[in-house]
């Protein structure tokens, strides 16, 4: 069978779910393609962490990186009024909680990076404060003695990933989206203007606009279309706790530690931070489509750390951990546009992808409905990588 869509979006995690709901607001035909289930890979897996806060990488090479803070800040602060409206704009509760977040420093070189960081989000507009040990305290009194200082975002927080990217599918279905699951797109072909996308059931989609929302998998989908992306998958490990009294109540993050906690609507404390997990391997070859090995001495070590920070969690039981793959970009930012290359294909992953997830869906539509945005993205666009597709077709 022939479809035609003036969309096509592939992949049905957050960022394809939300780009497909914001393009079907705009009276686009959008047809979002899933290989498996909506939301069953890092969009439904991830911590639901809401974190604005620079990274500890980004204020280590802070020299190199000014013309990225200076684009990526403004889309942390749109990002949090998003994040503020999503409940209201989807007509549905989705767990979102933004009473703030604390970036932990605990050596003195910790402290001078927080202090640089702090400089930084100020000099680019992001609200954050740094707060002694007693201040952070008197609001969190939780959190242990062990430190000496943090920083303070307002706006941090969490949402729910297992209600967000549904409710995004729901309303983008309500709008006239058309979602294929259990249907992977195996070829894409351009004819002057228009794409071919085919899928495995052997049918086809014509259409004017594709994006690429698909994650970890966005290399694969890229030699579809002849191009090189450099989106690297990540396997990562998830904790969560029992449930528990009321304990936690801000998003707690660390500026040297790999930690990111949080107690969630149902009084689970979520542990994550960005430990590994393992790849598995398949004949030999190591397989990214088989969920990765979780591997017990970084449960121990992120669990560890964890309780160094709130020591009442060493009183609560681990229930399960989870792996999950995410998509990394080689400089770790952002990756959002169309491809120079190829008119018509576009692309948004990497960063802080569940944070900046409805975001991109809004800047994908800005780009495809009107051909420009507001942002300034051009310190996250495909021809940043373009030296790589040199030699491909
Ligand atoms: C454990 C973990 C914790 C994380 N914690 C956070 C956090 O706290 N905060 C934060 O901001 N970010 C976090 N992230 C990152 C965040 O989850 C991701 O950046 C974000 O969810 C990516 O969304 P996505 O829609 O691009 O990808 P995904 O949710 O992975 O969706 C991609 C989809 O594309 C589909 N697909 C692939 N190939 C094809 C094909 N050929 N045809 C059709 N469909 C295809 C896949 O099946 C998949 O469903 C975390 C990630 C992990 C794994």
């Amino acid at each position: 069978m022939k479809m035609t869509s003036d969309v096509v979006v592939i992949g049905g995690g957050l960022v394809g779910c939300a780009t497909a709901y914001y393009l079907s607001k705009e009276n686009k035909s959008v047809t979002l393609v899933e290989r498996g289930q909506i939301n069953r890979q890092a969009s439904g897996q991830n911590a639901g962490s809401l974190h604005f806060q620079l990274e500890h990488r980004l204020i280590l090479h802070w020299q190199e990186l000014e013309n990225e803070l200076k684009e990526l800040i403004p889309l942390s602060k749109d990002s949090e009024k998003m994040w503020a409206n999503v409940e209201d704009e989807l007509d549905a509760k989705l767990d979102v909680v933004q009473h703030g977040g604390f970036m932990i420093a605990e050596t003195d070189e910790e402290v001078e990076l927080l202090k640089k960081k702090y400089e930084l989000e100020k000099k680019y507009g992001l609200d954050t404060e740094l707060m002694t040990r007693d201040e952070v305290r008197e609001i969190a009194p939780y959190i242990t003695q062990s430190f000496k200082m943090a920083s303070f975002c307002p706006m941090e927080g969490h949402a729910n990933p297992r209600h967000v990217i549904p409710q995004f599918a729901k309303r983008a279905t309500e709008n006239g989206a058309s979602i294929l699951t259990e249907t992977s797109v195996t070829s894409l072909t351009q004819y002057g203007d228009l794409w071919e996308v085919g899928l495995n059931h052997e049918d086809t989609i014509i259409t004017d606009n594709v994006v690429i929302a698909s994650g970890a998998w966005a290399q694969e989908v890229g030699y579809m279309a002849g191009l090189h992306i450099p989106i690297f998958p990540v396997p990562l490990l998830m904790n969560i706790t029992e449930r528990v009294k009321p304990t936690i109540h801000h998003l707690i993050q660390h500026i040297g530690r790999r930690i990111s906690m949080k107690q969630v609507e149902d009084g689970n404390i979520l542990i994550g931070g960005g430990w590994p997990t393992q790849f598995q391997q398949t004949n030999g070859k190591v397989d990214f489509d088989r969920s990765p090995k979780i591997l017990n001495h970084f449960v121990k070590e992120n669990v560890k750390i964890a309780a160094h920070l709130v020591p009442e969690v060493q009183n609560f039981r681990l229930l399960r951990s989870w792996p999950g793959v995410t998509g990394v970009t080689a400089d770790q930012l952002p990756l959002i546009g169309e491809f120079p290359e190829r008119k018509g294909l576009f692309i948004a992953g990497g960063g802080s992808g569940f944070t900046y997830g409805p975001l991109y869906g809004k800047i994908l539509t800005d780009l495809i409905v009107h051909g420009k945005t507001d942002y300034s993205i051009d310190a996250f666009s495909p021809k940043k990588f373009s030296h790589l597709n040199m030699f491909m077709l």
